[in-house]
């Protein structure tokens, strides 16, 4: 037996079963290059899904992990420190954001969202029992955050938040479901696990009005969106449309967990001392690492250089759909990007994953119909290239064993 299939059986052995790990087991990693415990070479189209945005091991994460845990690892929220107020503050500086709250998590940080805006109602003296969710969305897998999620990841025993479910990029559903009870509006400017769907400008302009005219407030979740995947640094900034509460997750860590809620000063003052907290949150080995990120990623020539790298990226994946006939769709924003399946391919997302792992190639999938990639946005042109053509020879493996 390798060693990719022992530690796979372990897992068996050990783990609750709800997850189901692919056969191989990533070992040690450097750029958008992944090997694993057997030793075979991987390009990463996944980054650990859209997390290692600037790649693996960048040595300035390295180099800032690695200070910050000579200085301290933990102090809880009893007291502040250096690295999370110093990555608050940039935060606050690139975007529309005041102030900022911790988490470790995307889940985490909706939640504290969500209860940010039913505060906020509260404290206006305002009755808003309501959130509006979309068809489709996914917000994290909480019991709130499922509940909030399309109905597919919704526990089946209920719940007792009052959900309503607009369809996506249909503002007639919206203004169905819509009025002065609406507490909050919850959406991805680009559905993630949905099937990598971008809301259209005008949908979420018009969502916007909607929420200003019921008093309801517009979250945005970021988590996969943000941190420069869209080739701005958040996705409100390439649409144009300004949330009044953003969630950051994923990418924000670069790899170690972190997540923030983004917010202005007047909103989040509804969260008052006491109200809500984290023993993990703002911790100060995940805010080193997360300040460097943001660092790197707003540094003057970062962003202009992914656009130019994503042109040459969805020109690559559109000769690909058009040579072969798997694919009816692609579609997605800068580094994040689906590809559906024609009918005929139905549900094969996972068996395409698995495939292309042979070809040492990770990608990722998003529901049953939809293959994801969302290469590191430093990824070079190299790699890039590389990548496309494993997938080309994963398609057209994929394409004879039919
Ligand atoms: C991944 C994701 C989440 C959940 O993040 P976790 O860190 O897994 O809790 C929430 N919202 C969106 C849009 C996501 O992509």
């Amino acid at each position: 037996m390798n060693s990719n299939q022992q530690i796979r059986k372990q897992f068996d052995q050990y783990f609750i079963p709800n997850y189901n790990p692919m056969p191989v087991v990533p070992n040690t990693a450097k750029g958008s290059k992944v090997w694993d415990l057997d030793g075979k070479e991987y390009l990463d189209f996944a980054s650990g899904i859209a997390v290692s945005v600037l790649g693996h091991r960048h040595p300035k994460l390295v180099q800032a992990l690695t200070e910050q845990s000579q200085k301290l690892w933990h102090s809880s929220n009893f007291f502040t420190n250096q690295p999370a107020t110093q990555l608050a503050q940039k935060l606050c500086e690139l975007t529309f954001a005041e102030n900022v709250f911790f988490a470790n998590s995307g889940l985490e940080a909706n939640e504290a969202a969500l209860k940010l805006a039913f505060k906020y109602a509260e404290q206006q003296g305002q009755n808003k029992p309501e959130i509006l969710a979309f068809e489709n969305a996914f917000h994290g897998r909480s019991w709130l955050t499922t509940s909030i999620s399309s109905n597919k990841h919704a526990l089946k025993i209920g719940s007792d938040f009052n959900v309503r479910r607009a369809d996506f990029n249909s503002i007639q559903s919206v203004k169905k479901l819509i009025s002065d009870q609406t507490c909050a509006v919850i959406i991805e400017p680009v559905q993630g696990e949905g099937g990598v769907r971008p809301a259209d400008q005008a949908f979420l302009q018009a969502l916007k009005e909607l929420c200003v005219q019921h008093q309801a407030l517009l979250i945005f979740d970021e988590v996969q969106t943000g941190v420069g995947r869209t080739t701005k640094l958040y996705a409100y900034q390439y649409y144009g449309v300004t949330p009044d509460i953003l969630t950051s997750g994923k990418a924000l860590g670069g790899g170690f967990p972190l997540s923030a809620v983004l917010t202005t000063q007047k909103i989040g003052a509804a969260l008052a001392a006491g109200s809500h907290g984290s023993t993990f949150g703002g911790n100060p080995l995940a805010c080193a690492v997360g300040l460097e990120v943001l660092k790197e990623v707003s540094a003057p020539s970062f962003l202009p250089s992914v656009s130019e790298r994503q042109v040459v990226f969805w020109q690559g994946l559109q000769r690909l759909q058009q040579s072969t006939s798997v694919f009816k769709a692609l579609r997605g924003l800068g580094f994040l990007v689906g590809l559906e399946f024609q009918p005929a391919f139905a549900g094969q997302a996972a068996n395409f994953m698995r495939l292309a792992l042979t070809q040492g190639l990770m990608l990722l999938v998003a529901g049953p119909n939809v293959v994801r990639l969302a290469p590191a946005l430093n990824i070079s042109a190299a790699d890039l290239q590389t990548g496309l053509e494993l997938l080309e020879q994963t398609i057209q493996l994929f394409s004879e064993n039919q």
